[in-house]
């Protein structure tokens, strides 16, 4: 049973009141498109406008109110939320596409990422005395109204270790999650935005061309926290760019992973290598979007991925026993199919295997299968373009140089892998490779919910985000005497 979440269908939160829009759209499940989900509001400009009205008025007093006590409510709240993972793990499956272990996990990461911050809040928040003679003191204090944008792929987690922090810092939030998986982080904010004043958590809904600008380009923003595609990340930045505001940007990636000559390709090796392309059908900004192989393992490499590939079962993630679901819109499912039909257009060989569970409804969802493709050119669009889907380009290299050059050969620079036996070539090659974090013969996520490392180049803004995000969102302002 799903208590939370037809309250918030088809309605946004402003002030603790929730409004029925005028407009609305549907929510499809993407693993069967005949079933409607929900509804989101098409909130319109001037909602937008009342939003931030009543977050900045919410803000005069938020903003002074009691560290210790914005945490203890956040534990409460947190604990509630935990209570509410069950009954909303098939919801956000089905606006997502998610299978239920990952979306389990996604929820429950939540409840981690509020206990952890408010943790992390107290310690952090105290003035640091420097030593000399002059007593200075570094205080915080906090921004103002923070707007929290956020993507359909991971869309609890982005939207919690931003929103979260913000809170606690002090800010009050307008948060527009992404029109098609805006349910459950609806379902959840409800409860969040009910322990603390009205109007410190506002959510809207809607176009991203319409609500997204009116929300960026708005004076009183502060601060935009962004997650998603590179293209509307710049677009963000010109809209922010009238009132200098501080912006906190995630955008896309095209993760390299550089398999060395005397990696371990062992059955447990493989299987991380294909967590780090099929995680969430590879729909992860910081999934492993291309592989460099040495070529003399590169056949070996090629063979037993496609072994590992073909024992996936693909199919709605609403059953137990499926391991990879549907890509999760129209739009994102049409682009993949067309990169994987122009790449084979274009002479390479492409190795589409897996297990369908149920192929009589394959049609009724945006599933694609695993797919391996060799002899791709690097210059080739299925190689510069992130593919954000379960498709996958290798490309063999001869020496080390070589590798680097082919993997920093790209916009983006988010994450990238080295597979190698020997941790010192690995921390050279590190040193050299252009992305915000390097994993050694993995390709993953870090556990820590205290740290992170944005991406470089056009992956992002920020390098290294600590105390669980909480310095993003507070100004640091020096006292002297
Ligand atoms: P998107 O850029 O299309 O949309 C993200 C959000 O921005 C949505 O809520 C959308 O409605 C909104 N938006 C769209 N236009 C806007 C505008 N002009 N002004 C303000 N907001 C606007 O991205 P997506 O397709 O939802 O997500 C996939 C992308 O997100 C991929 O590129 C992926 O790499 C990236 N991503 C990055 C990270 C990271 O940590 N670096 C994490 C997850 C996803």
């Amino acid at each position: 049973m799903i208590s939370t979440y037809p309250f918030v269908s088809g309605k946004y939160l402003i002030g603790g009141n929730w409004f029925e829009a005028a407009k609305k759209t549907n929510v499809i499940n993407p693993a069967n498109i005949n079933e409607i989900v929900g509804e989101v509001a098409l909130c319109s400009a001037s909602d937008v406008d009342h939003a931030i009205t009543t977050a900045e008025k919410a803000y005069e007093s938020w903003s002074r109110s009691d560290i210790e006590e914005r945490a203890s409510t956040m534990h409460l709240a947190a604990e509630e939320i935990k209570a509410l993972v069950e009954e909303n793990v098939t919801l956000l499956v089905r606006e997502n596409g998610k299978v239920l272990v990952e979306a389990k996990k996604d929820l429950l990461r939540c409840v981690d990422i509020m206990h952890e911050a408010a943790d992390e809040l107290l310690e952090w928040w105290k003035p640091e005395v420097l030593p000399g003679n002059q007593k200075v003191q570094i205080r915080k204090r906090a921004r103002g109204v923070t707007a929290v944008i956020s993507p359909w792929n991971s869309p609890m987690i982005l939207t919690f270790k931003r929103v979260i922090p913000a809170v606690l810092t002090g800010n009050t939030v307008v948060v527009k999650p992404a029109t098609n998986c805006p349910l459950t982080i609806m379902s959840f904010l409800k409860v969040v935005a009910s322990y603390f004043p009205a109007g410190v958590i506002n959510v809207v809904t809607g176009s991203g061309s319409v609500i997204g600008e009116a929300l960026c380009s708005d004076p009183r923003v502060k601060t935009i926290a962004f997650v998603g595609s590179t293209e509307t990340g710049k677009e963000i930045m010109r809209a922010a760019s009238g009132t200098v505001k501080k912006l906190y940007m995630e955008l896309g990636g095209n993760d390299a992973a550089i398999i060395l000559r005397d990696a371990n390709l062992d059955e447990d090796s493989i299987k991380r290598l294909r967590f780090g392309v099929l995680r969430a059908a590879g729909q992860v900004c910081s999934a492993i979007k291309r592989i460099y192989v040495h070529e003399s393992r590169y056949e070996e490499v090629v063979e037993k991925l496609k072994k590992e590939f073909q024992r996936i079962r693909i199919g709605n993630g609403i059953q137990p026993d499926v391991e990879m679901g549907p890509l999760n819109n129209k739009s994102q499912y049409d682009y993949v199919k067309g990169l994987i039909e122009r790449a084979a257009g274009s002479g390479a060989t492409i190795i589409s295997v897996g297990v369908q569970i149920d192929p009589e409804s394959w049609d009724q969802g945006y599933f694609i299968l695993p797919t391996i493709i060799t002899g791709a050119d690097q210059n080739s669009e299925i190689v510069r373009a992130e593919q954000f889907g379960p498709v996958i380009p290798i490309l063999p290299f001869s020496d080390l140089d070589e590798a680097v050059q082919l993997a920093n050969d790209s916009e983006f620079g988010l994450r990238a892998s080295v597979w190698t036996e020997d941790e010192e070539l690995a921390i050279q090659l590190a040193e050299q490779l252009e992305a915000g974090a390097v994993f050694h013969n993995n390709h993953t996520v870090f556990q820590d919910l205290h740290l992170d490392f944005p991406g470089l180049k056009e992956s992002g803004l920020s390098r290294e985000v600590r105390h669980c995000g909480l310095e993003y969102f507070a100004d640091s302002y020096g006292f002297a005497n």
